[in-house]
């Protein structure tokens, strides 16, 4: 099934405002099998309104048109598609009862001009608007399905779900399940490698990564009849997924963020985390803190900018700061050693780095950064050669100390 989306609105064509219901409709048909090939912008004009109504129909089953149903002079969308279609509006009693008590129960008496809002073909079905004045409106004409929606978001988004997707999803029998793969220290490109067979040849459930810095999503979409079936398709997928590049999994599930998988495993595991930053600046702590709960699991951290804090608050001696200076692997690992002792935390976790866009040389260049991370099992650093500007470099370094406490987390077998 084809469907076409049509926002009215001279603002809109002008950039006065941003067409957000279609982006919104668009994911939400993708989720009920139905497929958008066209989007289209036009003003309060009937002319052209008409001249893009028609192409729509031609292109497309379904046609859904949002805005102009407003009961001033420019709102034409109404009047525009009945005369398209050969029908007159007529006064429907009962949405003009629903819109007098809507203006009643405001204290407020009704304008004249909003009368228009309560008149439509009698061959439409009239779609209950429950946050503005503005029903919409159903046809069915020629075996095509048309529907008009108020432009307002807040009025357009919760009638699509009530009104159009639940008419749609039981003719296509089909409902669009996702399901998120996310992944950490593995690039788009090596992880396209790794799945390329899958993503290029399966249709159900197909295969989409998007990144983030640092991060790839694995997104698998199915169309399915309802949850189980989708879980059905989803499990073979997965678990070849997880078979092929499980070492770079942090979770699955819509919106998890690496510092929610974090939290999460070290409230299962009972274990605290202690921080001490230098390039990340309390970057770590804040991901952390982030995540509602942390408090379970996170009690202190440093910012250690300076030598002199890294001397005075972890005890990294000044001779190893001298030595070696303060972005190098010893300082790292004696951040982390003395921070795990001080606060006695399970995991303790640190940074040291440089993060642009001055400071770098040629031996310490500007990306390089130390994360190391103490447990009772001793002190594990990783030497990151990170790209990007200051806000990029810090991300990722702060990300990339997460995913070692995840990985931490995991493997911790108490004393
Ligand atoms: P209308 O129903 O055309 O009078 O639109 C009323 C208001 O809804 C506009 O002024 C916008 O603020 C908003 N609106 C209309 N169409 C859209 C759209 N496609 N995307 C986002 N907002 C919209
Ligand atoms: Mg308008």
């Amino acid at each position: 099934m084809k469907a076409e989306f049509i926002a009215v609105g001279t603002e809109l064509l002008l950039g006065e405002i941003t067409d957000t219901n279609g982006a919104f409709i668009s994911r939400e048909l993708a989720r009920v099998g139905v497929d958008i090939y066209y989007r289209s912008v036009v003003g309060d004009n009937r002319e052209r309104l008409l001249e893009v109504l028609d192409a729509a129909l031609h292109r497309a089953d379904v046609v859904i048109l949002s805005g102009g149903l407003g009961p001033t002079n420019d709102d034409i969308t109404k009047q525009t598609v009945s005369s398209y279609f050969g029908l007159t509006l007529e006064e429907n009693p009962e949405a003009m009862a629903n819109l007098a008590s809507y203006f009643s129960s405001r204290g407020r008496q009704m304008p004249e001009v909003n009368r228009i809002q309560a008149c439509f073909p009698k061959e439409a079905e009239i779609l209950k608007n429950n946050n503005g004045t503005a029903p919409g409106m159903f046809l069915q004409r020629d075996g095509k399905y048309v529907f008009l929606l108020p432009g307002p978001p807040r009025e357009f988004e919760p009638m699509v779900k009530e009104s159009v997707l639940p008419r749609l999803s039981s003719v296509t029998g089909t409902q669009l399940f996702t399901y998120t793969v996310h992944t950490f220290g593995i690039s788009e490109s090596a992880l396209y490698e790794k799945l390329r067979d899958l993503i290029d040849t399966q249709d159900n459930p197909t295969i989409a990564l998007y990144a983030e810095p640092g991060q790839v999503r694995i997104r698998l979409a199915a169309k399915a009849a309802d949850d189980g079936e989708a879980k059905a398709i989803f499990l073979p997928t997965e678990k070849e997924i997880n078979r092929r590049v499980g070492k770079y999994i942090y979770g699955f599930g819509e919106d998890l963020t690496l510092s929610e998988a974090v939290v999460q495993k070290l409230i299962e595991k009972k274990l605290k985390v202690a921080t001490a930053e230098s390039c990340t600046g309390g970057l770590i702590g804040k991901m952390i803190t982030d995540v509602p709960g942390s408090s379970a699991v996170y009690n202190i951290g440093y910012v250690t900018y300076s030598n002199a804090a890294k001397n005075v608050e972890l005890s990294v001696s000044k001779t190893t700061l001298e030595k070696y200076g303060a972005v190098s692997q010893q300082v790292a690992e004696e951040m982390a050693y003395h921070l795990k002792k001080k606060t006695k935390a399970h995991i303790a976790v640190v940074s040291t780095g440089i993060a642009g866009p001055d400071g770098g040389t040629a031996e310490k260049p500007v990306g390089l950064v130390y994360v190391a991370v103490a447990t009772h099992d001793g002190v594990k650093v990783e030497k990151l050669n990170l790209s990007g500007n200051r806000d990029r470099v810090r991300t990722l370094a702060a990300k990339h100390a997460l995913w070692m406490v995840l990985s931490e987390a995991r493997a911790y077998i108490s004393e």
